[in-house]
């Protein structure tokens, strides 16, 4: 009788265990998948089914490491059913594993792959899933356009103050490349025998011209540089004005000072530039290329306050794509949220690149200061209402100068030293400037100085040659 109440006593007290591991497991378990992603239920984590596959794709396709000099593609080219790794420039093989000898550094495009690190740094944030029927109708919650990804535009604007968003209409572009004609064609004037005179201050942005000039109608053309009409009694302009500019990165403000101005910030973020204050122009356009990096999801943004220019540059939009891609503004409406709540956390995508481009900047600085044959912009530590405080220089773009008489031909001088740039006279300025891009991957920037030290060096062995006749 004692014996069979022991052997009950002793059940009952491994069911009671048993049962609290099993509480235990769940809590856990529940806890584990909370705080990994808190806005989705817990329970849908065990019914995972028709994402598995693609979430096991995406993963595997992701670890193929092509030796840290490319990167492989779910939908990159095929080899033995294997996505093949597409290599930095320099770098070639199967897996990226070969610095190519003689390799001239690519530094032409603004390409903005110094952001890549980051989102692999947070590959989960990064991460977007979505079903095969996913907005698949032309039109979404607002028409064209997501409206939580509107809502989470202006909040971005809001917290990082860069831009007065109120009383704005917002339009999305594919790429704000589509955004420029769109422009250009919603504030010129109608039916007039003088059309608008689109223009630009140099150094200036070469899309603006080489756009217009493509599309030179009955309502605009292209006009050049603003200087040339400072002085005229001209009125119908429409002015790009490009703040932080591309290729000088000085923070500008209109020229002519007319009605119609399109101040394109592309790089009013704090990764490139100081902010001193919210923009506030009528016409104002964004990227999400040189926010995020996501050059190749094509999305930008305008806001517009007046309401004829928004239904002209809406009705543009629809007869010229009928809207931005719904699919990317899913990805992007991703990125934006995970770029607002890492505000002023060790994830704040601003710290991130400013710490890269301002490393950058510093090292070529120190670089071309160590000679006298070339020379870059002039950049100096400014208050920033981001980071609040002072805050070095971290430009997009070097603006370098050859000041030899005999180097008239800086990108030629450039690039015979294995150096591709972007020549002067595509900016409007003239051959003895050109543009080096700090926008790009590690590799590229690296090349970039080791191809640099010989082309100082070689100059310094002339101003010694000179020195001592
Ligand atoms: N404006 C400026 C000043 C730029 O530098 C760029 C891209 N280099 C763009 C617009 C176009 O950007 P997107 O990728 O959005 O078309």
């Amino acid at each position: 009788m004692r014996e069979q109440l022991t052997r009950e006593t002793t059940a009952n007290v491994y069911l009671v265990l048993f049962s609290l591991s099993v509480l235990l497991n769940i809590f856990l378990l529940c806890q584990h998948f909370s705080f990994h992603s808190p806005s989705r239920p817990s329970s849908t984590i065990s019914e995972l089914s028709w994402t598995r596959r693609a979430a096991a794709e995406a993963e595997a396709v992701a670890a193929i490491s092509c030796s840290g000099h490319g990167r492989a593609y779910v939908d990159g080219v095929l080899d033995n059913w294997r996505p093949t790794c597409e290599c930095n420039t320099c770098y070639i093989g199967s897996d990226c594993s070969v610095l190519l000898s003689n390799c001239s550094a690519d530094v032409d495009s603004g390409d903005p792959l110094f952001l890549e690190p980051y989102w692999m740094q947070h590959a989960a944030k990064g991460a977007v899933v979505l079903s095969g029927w996913h907005r698949m109708s032309y039109s979404t919650t607002d028409h064209f356009k997501s409206l939580e990804l509107e809502n989470h535009i202006r909040l971005l604007h809001a917290a990082v103050g860069n831009a007065i968003t109120d009383g704005k209409y917002l339009v999305f572009g594919t790429g704000s490349t589509q955004l420029i004609n769109a422009l250009v064609y919603a504030l010129s004037p109608e039916n007039t025998s003088s059309p608008a005179s689109v223009v630009a201050t140099v150094p200036y942005y070469p899309m603006y011209k080489e756009q217009t000039e493509l599309f030179n109608g009955r309502d605009y053309e292209w006009e050049g540089a603003t200087a040339k009409w400072r002085n005229s009694n001209k009125t119908n302009f429409v002015e790009f004005v490009t703040s932080p500019n591309n290729p000088d990165c000085l923070l500008c403000d209109s020229v002519l000072g007319g009605s119609s101005v399109i101040y394109d910030h592309a790089y009013y973020w704090p990764h490139f530039t100081a902010i001193p204050e919210p923009a506030d122009g009528d016409v104002m356009i964004f990227t999400v290329s040189k926010l995020s990096g996501h050059a190749g999801s094509r999305f930008g943004w305008a806001f517009i306050k007046d309401e004829n220019v928004y239904n002209k540059v809406s009705n543009y939009l629809q007869y010229n794509s009928m809207g931005a891609s719904r699919d990317t503004q899913s990805r992007i409406f991703n990125y934006v949220k995970v770029i607002l709540a890492e505000i002023g956390s060790n994830a704040d995508i601003f710290e991130f690149g400013f710490n890269k481009l301002r490393k950058r900047w510093q090292r070529l600085q120190a670089l071309v200061n160590s000679s006298s044959r070339f020379s870059l912009q002039q950049l100096s530590p400014q208050y920033c209402t981001y980071f609040k405080k002072i805050r070095d220089p971290s430009p997009a773009y070097a603006w370098l100068k050859c000041e030899n008489e005999e180097d008239a031909d800086c990108a030629e001088v450039l690039m015979k030293g294995g150096i591709i740039s972007r020549g002067g006279t595509k900016f409007g300025s003239s051959t003895q400037y050109t543009r080096l891009s700090l926008l790009k991957t590690d590799d590229n920037f690296e090349m970039l100085l080791q191809k640099f030290k010989p082309l100082v060096a070689s100059s310094d062995e002339n101003t010694s040659e000179i020195s001592s006749f």
